[in-house]
């Protein structure tokens, strides 16, 4: 089958490899029939996660069509049209059993509780051997373990096109958003205007805000424009010289914003450096964008993050954020399976259309060529729907 592998740091290509097989109870084979790229590829492209494997096949999100199962799989039925959760979760464990899957006790491969990484997350697919090193859906078929737990069935009102993005995307926003505790009459702040900021905005208006800033650089921003008049604009490259995005933002809401979502990474942020770093074991600076967060939200304002940062940072504003009561959340990878069917019944209700982040379609014989795109964001490339 065609899948498409890493080989090294900005390497990846098209390969032919063996298909997968069921290997326990509760494993399915999907035949995929839709795939994408996420800003979260891109670390791996560029390295910048760590523990990637030569060979190994990339892609947490993606829908398809069930091929087979293992005797452990009872909910589902050859030909089931389903999404799969980008993390895998078993279903049964202390995390699983409260939704929170994104930390599944079974399948997190994680031990280095205090070094580079100090974090805990499920395992997930096509993300390197730090989550557990499991094959991903930017393939013809995919293994997906415990089946019966991390694949959804889609109803015939919600085309792949759509459902493919409860993956990932819509679960990560919607996550963002109320576990920010966005609320009526908020003023939302969102740094990084990609599919995740997009999103971001138009869950924060659904659960009331009134105002949504969103702050990134102009080729993206125009996009935005292109979709929605509802958003305020701050372009930070633009700014003049000496004017902050703080100090830009207080212009723009004098108290400063009830919330900031960070929706961007710590690789953007902090350069690649920063890895080099993490890997001797150094402590770095913390990204301006925190900086920028802390110090422009209100007095006891909620800031959450949602980008994805590896391991230590340090000379963050602890001060503003203890003197003026700023709350600081980590949103952690998103808890897909707490969410993910009211999102599906909010796509089929019409409520949310994930259509409007595709910029591009095409077949998995082009995925490698599209990383490179994606990567610079040549022809306006935001989101990619893979046909397979
Ligand atoms: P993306 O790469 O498409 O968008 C990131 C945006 O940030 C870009 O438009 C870029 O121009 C902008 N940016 C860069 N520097 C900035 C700055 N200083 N200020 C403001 N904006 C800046 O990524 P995406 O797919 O939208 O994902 C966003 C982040 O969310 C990524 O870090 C991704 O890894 C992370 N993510 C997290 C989860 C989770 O469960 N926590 C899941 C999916 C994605
Ligand atoms: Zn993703
Ligand atoms: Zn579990």
């Amino acid at each position: 089958m065609k899948a498409l592998v890493w080989m090294g740091k900005n390497d990846v290509q098209v390969h032919d490899v063996p298909k997968p097989r069921v290997v326990e109870p509760r494993d399915v084979i999907l035949k995929v029939t839709g795939s994408t790229v996420c800003g979260s590829d891109l670390h791996l492209l560029h390295g910048s996660v760590v523990q990637m494997e030569k060979g190994d096949i990339l892609g947490h999100e993606f829908c398809g069509v069930v091929e087979s199962m293992g005797e452990g799989v009872t909910n589902l039925q050859k030909g089931d049209r389903v999404v799969a959760s980008f993390q895998i979760a078993c279903g049964d464990c202390y995390y699983c059993k409260k939704k929170q899957s994104s930390q599944c006790e079974k399948t997190n491969s994680n031990t280095i509780e205090n070094g580079m990484y100090g974090g805990r997350t499920a395992g997930m697919f096509g993300y390197s051997h730090f989550t557990g090193g499991f094959a991903g859906g930017q393939a013809e078929y995919v293994r997906v373990p415990y089946g019966d737990v991390n694949l959804l069935k889609l109803p015939s009102s919600v085309p792949d096109e759509k459902g493919l993005y409860l993956s990932d995307v819509l679960c990560t926003s919607w996550n963002c958003v109320v576990d920010t505790g966005v609320e009526k009459g908020d003023v939302v702040a969102i740094w990084g205007a990609g599919p995740i900021g997009q999103m971001c905005a138009d869950f924060a208006f659904m659960n009331g805000a009134s105002r949504v800033i969103m702050i990134d650089s102009n080729w993206r921003l125009e996009f935005v424009k292109s979709k929605t008049s509802k958003v305020e604009l701050l372009d930070y490259s633009a700014l003049p010289r000496g004017t902050s995005v703080t100090a830009k933002l207080k212009e723009m809401v004098p108290r400063g914003p009830d919330v900031a979502l960070e929706c961007v990474a710590g690789e953007y942020a902090k350069g690649w450096a920063h890895y080099f770093e993490l890997m001797l074991g150094m402590e770095t600076d913390t990204s301006e964008i925190i900086n920028e967060m802390i110090t422009s939200v209100r007095n006891y304002g909620r800031c959450g993050i949602t980008g994805v940062y590896v391991g230590y940072t340090n000379h963050f504003n602890i001060g503003s954020l203890m003197e003026r009561g700023v709350r600081l959340i980590g949103n952690g990878q998103a808890p897909v399976h707490m969410y993910w069917e009211k999102l599906c019944k909010m796509i089929e209700s019409g409520e949310i259309d994930p259509l409007k982040m595709i910029s591009h379609r095409v077949d998995i014989s082009e995925l490698n060529e599209i990383y490179y795109k994606f990567e610079k964001k040549e022809d306006g490339m935001q989101k990619v729907f893979v046909q397979t």
